[in-house]
């Protein structure tokens, strides 16, 4: 899948999706998992991407997967060594998206202390919304996301809860990666977090953002 960024209109496949693991400190508690002390970040292969409208295919390899509510910025302008003080001059536009995990195969690969690439990277395990430009975000840090399925209140959180607010993960992911136009950052989810199933819908929301709607299908 190509994404459009809503600055230039330019259109980039994503060269890579950088996820952050425990952002929120009720999500980190209801895994049972500790708040890490710098951003935990794992990433997602591009050909997990699918847009709004699109569906979630549990895959034969899992009878778990999670939905999980995050917002997602999309890079504009790359760089290496961002100072958090330049890092949201270098985010185009901002958008919903879901982080499905495959959490029985997820906590297989923790108890064996294996990489979580499996359990994250199906295909269709990265829903992603129509960005919008970062003017029209009065406050990354104040957003209200919120998460139905089947028309029934499952995940709501703020971003004002992150642990490492967006400026800061993309500053330390940029000490590691070279981030590059297009490339997508998932921020971490809320808590809430739970299974779908085959036939459900998914709709993520906040306002003033494009909803992104999901199907769900078993394989
Ligand atoms: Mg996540």
């Amino acid at each position: 899948m190509t994404i459009t960024l809503p600055t230039t209109g330019e259109r980039y496949r994503p060269g890579k999706l950088l996820c952050i693991g425990r952002n929120y400190a009720r999500h980190a508690a209801e895994m049972k998992s500790d708040v890490p002390s710098q951003p935990m970040v794992f990433l997602k292969p591009s050909t997990a991407l699918i847009g709004s409208g699109d569906t979630v295919v549990i895959p034969p390899q899992s009878s778990e997967v999670h939905h999980e509510l995050e917002l997602v910025a999309v890079i504009g302008k790359g760089g290496k060594n961002i100072p958090a003080g330049d890092a949201l001059e270098h985010v185009a536009g901002y958008a919903l998206g879901l982080d499905m995990t495959a959490r029985d195969v997820q906590q297989k690969a923790k108890d064996k202390r294996h990489p979580w690439s499996v359990a994250k990277g199906f295909d269709t395990f990265a829903p992603l919304g129509e960005f919008i430009p970062t003017d029209g975000v009065a406050d990354v840090q104040d957003i209200l996301l919120r998460l139905t399925v089947n028309r029934e209140v499952r995940q709501e959180g703020s971003t004002a809860d992150m642990i490492f607010p967006v400026a800061d993960l993309i500053a330390y992911c940029s000490t590691i990666f070279t981030l590059e136009p297009g490339d997508l950052l998932y921020t971490g989810t809320p808590e809430g977090v739970g299974p779908v199933s085959d036939g459900d819908v998914l709709n993520a929301t906040a306002d003033g953002f494009p909803t992104l709607s999901i199907r769900v299908k078993s394989a």
